[in-house]
């Protein structure tokens, strides 16, 4: 597989309060664990900063408007008691779209067969007109709707495995039957959201997993819910919502999957690309608090993406 990496080193430039969970060094070791040899044949690119006008395509202008008018030229500014800005946060977000839409593009022009984006802040809790949860633009929506307006994908699948649910995903495209979007993550956990009732107009798959789940329980939930959906929504691109907070060592959940789950569950939406779309995957990192667990599962997802 010829897979790209996209990345850069402002993604550290998103200050958040001391003990706050998103911090810096999340893309600090992301950065250390794929700067090793094993991952030499990556084709790597630096992010440019996106233009903000294709936030719309998932936001109203008023909301990014907003947003832009609450950075701060100093210090922090606390858009809830979770989501915070400092001065060059806005930048990084700019950044992280910028290379979602330029892994978007390599991989529907075949320039890759996959891509993965290494930025923060994540986005899947960002609705279309709230942030939250350590989340302004959603990036993995503004990524399905590039594909759709300017590559030719009808149908695009968003499959989130962070292990909290992804409502502003959710929220953005469940009226929308040429976005599927399906979820794991613990229930009960914040956001809240997520129930398996929660069906959009057919096009959306939660699969909640109990407090104390395990390999077992994340795995069923993905041969018995999540793929058997997919695979009957036949994606032309599959995103990767990829959170790696499930991890059994993450403090913000109580989920006790290892790095070869992740190794898994890639190798499964990777054979569901292969069979559906030419192997077209783009995934993009969201949570993942625990720098060991992350480290080593983000390592064994893109390894995995390189090797299919
Ligand atoms: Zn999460």
């Amino acid at each position: 597989m010829t897979t790209h990496l996209y990345t850069h080193d402002i993604f550290a430039e998103h200050k958040t309060p001391a003990g706050h969970p998103e911090r810096p060094d999340r893309i600090r070791v992301v950065a250390d664990a794929l700067g090793h040899e094993d991952f030499r044949d990556l084709v790597r690119f630096e992010t440019t900063m996106a233009d903000e006008a294709v936030f719309e395509t998932a936001h109203s202008a008023s909301y990014v408007e907003g947003l832009r008018a609450q950075i701060p030229d100093e210090g922090i500014a606390r858009i809830d008691p979770d989501t915070v800005m400092s001065p060059k946060s806005w930048e990084c977000v700019r950044h992280a779209v910028g290379g979602g839409l330029a892994a978007v593009e390599a991989v529907m022009s075949g320039k890759a067969d996959n891509a993965f984006l290494a930025a923060r802040p994540p986005g899947h809790h960002a609705e279309q007109v709230t942030a939250m949860g350590f989340c302004f633009i959603n990036t993995a929506a503004v990524m399905a709707r590039h594909a759709q307006l300017h590559h030719g994908a009808e149908r695009v699948a968003i499959v989130d495995f962070d292990v909290h649910h992804g409502n502003g995903t959710q929220d953005i495209f469940e009226r929308d039957k040429s976005v599927f979007y399906a979820s794991t993550h613990q229930m009960p956990l914040f956001p809240g959201t997520g129930a398996k009732g929660e069906e959009g107009v057919g096009n959306i798959c939660n699969a909640p997993l109990q407090p104390g789940a395990g390999t077992e329980d994340f795995r069923d939930a993905f041969r018995s819910r999540v793929l058997p959906a997919l695979n009957a929504f036949a994606p032309d691109l599959i995103i990767i919502s990829a959170g790696f907070d499930a991890h059994a060592r993450d403090p913000l959940a109580n989920v006790n999957l290892s790095a070869h789950d992740f190794d898994w569950v890639t190798a499964e939406l990777m054979s569901s690309a292969e069979r559906h779309c030419s192997n077209r995957v783009v995934a993009l990192l969201e949570g993942g608090y625990d720098l060991q667990g992350l480290a080593e599962s983000c390592a064994a997802h893109v390894k995995r993406l390189m090797n299919g």
